[in-house]
């Protein structure tokens, strides 16, 4: 059996957005991660990632240390804010732009939507990315350096998109690495960023975005095993990217299975999936949510 890691305890984390109350599906990915630190010998960090201003809340905040205990997990202090390390951020951001794969980008939400109703007027196919969203149609990956010094020099803040096939064609194919939380066998798999089309990574008025940050995250925290759902999987892709571009070491990747929901799609905060505080008002117990974490690492 291959060692599960061999330069030193496993470093597992749970990295919540405070958006909303945590629910099922989130009590399986902290157990999990929890549960592996624990069976060797590893650290288990907890990670608010918080970047998202209008959506952060305190009390989320509150509700995930409460869910968390109240499943009986220990986690390492201090834990990391993402909203307080916007400094780390706009490092990697400068490296980025440096090495020329990211453009700044003027659209609105209204010209983006233009974009794909003038491609299908035309009969063209608008793409979508593996979440459905359709694809940004690159309007500003072709604006000459003229026409944006113009912009900024008018005072447009512009989100910054990475230019995908130009990076790659930098990086070459990239491959990623997922273990196997039994065997802890690993498996390569195929990057293929390509199906993102050109991803925001810093937005408007930021100096990040979800993936620039946790790429950056899980490297100053010394990441070594992600353990997260099969739903965030696909973003991968751009993780392997990004830690590629920036020197980055490449952690292993577990997506576990997702709890679904009566009509089977996942939980989610923005649907309203019942949290763990009411589930524990209503009874639940939290055993039982170990037992699942439990049964699916053969414990
Ligand atoms: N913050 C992300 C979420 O709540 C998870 C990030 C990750 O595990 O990579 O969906």
């Amino acid at each position: 059996m291959p060692a599960f890691a061999p330069d030193g305890p496993p470093v597992f984390r749970f990295a919540p957005s405070p958006n909303g109350p945590l629910h099922r599906g989130h009590a399986l990915s902290a157990l999990l991660n929890a549960k592996l630190a624990e069976r060797h010998h590893g650290r288990f960090l907890l990670r608010i990632e918080d970047i998202d201003a209008a959506r952060s809340r305190p009390e989320h905040i509150a509700g995930i240390d409460e869910a968390l205990a109240w499943l009986g997990l220990v986690w390492e202090k201090p834990v990391r804010l993402q909203s307080q390390h916007m400094d780390d951020y706009e490092r990697a951001l400068e490296v980025l732009k440096a090495k020329g794969v990211l453009y700044p980008c003027f659209c609105t939400r209204g010209t983006i939507a233009a974009d794909w109703t003038d491609a299908e007027a035309r009969g063209e196919k608008v793409m979508r990315d593996p979440d459905g969203a359709p694809l940004y149609m690159g309007r500003c990956r072709t604006l000459s350096e003229g026409a944006v010094a113009d912009r900024l020099s008018q005072g447009e803040v512009p989100q910054w998109r990475l230019d995908t096939a130009k990076t790659l064609a930098m990086t070459g194919h990239l491959r990623w690495s997922a273990f196997d939380p039994l065997s802890c066998a690993i498996i390569m798999r195929d990057a293929d960023p390509l199906r993102w089309g050109d991803p925001v990574i810093a937005r408007k008025g930021m100096p990040t975005s979800y993936h620039l940050s946790v790429v950056v995250d899980d490297a100053l925290q010394g990441v070594t095993h992600i353990v997260r759902g099969t739903d965030l999987e696909a973003s991968t892709d751009i993780h392997v990217l990004l830690q590629t571009l920036l020197g980055l070491p490449l952690p292993l990747y577990w997506h576990h299975p997702l709890i679904l929901d009566a009509d089977g799609k996942k939980l989610a905060k923005s649907k309203g999936s019942v949290s763990l505080l009411t589930e524990r008002e209503a009874g639940l117990d939290a055993s039982t949510l170990h037992k699942f974490a439990s049964a699916l690492l053969h414990q």
